[in-house]
């Protein structure tokens, strides 16, 4: 099932490049015995890895790019760690990307624009195929303060460092201004970091609503009103915190529609008045 939303005169579609099942012990300070339905049998958080298309009138982009092909077994230390006897055989798998953009109509070729959240791999894996960009006619935004972290403080053999430094080569990269700013018109980034220090929303305005992207800002839905839950690859817990408190609040203030990168079930939401989730296509209250 495609997954997709109307915001004014665009449409946004879910792609799904793949999944990731996460243990327990990678979201520091929630208690999943409180939130009953989250774990799979296995004992892991299952999360989606992927990509949103954004068509409108400014042009057909991408707000992050997947995984890349990627199968990562998961790790005995850590099903170990978690008591998890009969774990997943992957933590991540992907590779869906391109059937998934055939699937809505588009080819990579379309794509001029890629508005990437941060730099962990699971946001830049399509900027790069075989050494080559797989977005012929994109050209890839990013925050800058996340390359000191993220590329050149990264492990030489690290696989987002060398992609990064393969898109640098390429000549496809292109860091966004500070300040918050429009892109295009309707589409503004707005640097928020915490998950990592060059983190960025991405909102979308368009026909009276709105939108925002909100990348790894949130990973699980009851962090909506808990600060005290964290994800293992925060770099800053407090200002990730603090950024989920002022954009929640402004976001329910303005009903503005929610797409994060790794939740589903649903996939584009809004808060309500009492603080809790509604899917944002039906509008039917869930957790
Ligand atoms: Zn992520």
């Amino acid at each position: 099932m495609t997954e997709k939303i109307t915001i004014g005169d665009y449409t946004v579609t879910v792609l799904v490049d793949g999944y990731s099942h996460l243990p327990p012990s990678a979201y520091p300070g929630a208690d999943f015995s409180r939130l009953p339905g989250l774990l799979r049998e296995d004992g892991t958080y299952r999360i989606r890895i992927g990509a949103h298309l954004v068509q409108g009138p400014a042009g057909t982009f991408l707000v992050d790019a997947g995984a890349g092909e990627l199968n990562m077994p998961f790790p005995a230390e850590l099903a170990e760690a978690n008591g998890l006897s009969n774990p997943p055989q992957h933590m991540a798998s992907a590779g869906n990307l391109p059937a998934a953009l055939a699937a809505a109509g588009v080819t990579p070729q379309d794509i001029t624009g890629l508005f990437i959240t941060h730099l962990h791999l699971d946001h830049i894996g399509w900027l790069m195929k075989d050494g080559a960009p797989y977005f012929p006619h994109a050209t890839a935004y990013y925050g800058a303060e996340d390359w000191a972290l993220l590329v050149d403080a990264a492990a030489e053999d690290d696989p987002a460092r060398m992609l990064m430094h393969q898109a640098n080569e390429a000549g496809i990269l292109r860091a966004y201004e500070p300040g918050d700013h429009e892109l295009l018109p309707g589409l503004s980034v707005l640097h928020v970091p915490g998950h990592t220090p060059g983190h960025v929303v991405i909102a979308l305005e368009s026909g009276g609503q709105k939108m925002w992207f909100t990348g790894d800002l949130i990973e699980l839905p009851s962090q909506l009103t808990d600060r005290r839950i964290h994800f293992m690859t925060d770099v800053d817990r407090e200002l990730a915190a603090d950024a989920r408190d002022r954009l929640f609040a402004q976001a329910k203030k303005e009903q503005i529609v929610i797409a994060a990168a790794h939740l589903t079930n649903p996939s584009f939401r809004r808060i309500t008045d009492n603080d809790t989730w509604t899917d944002a296509t039906t509008d039917v209250v869930t957790a």
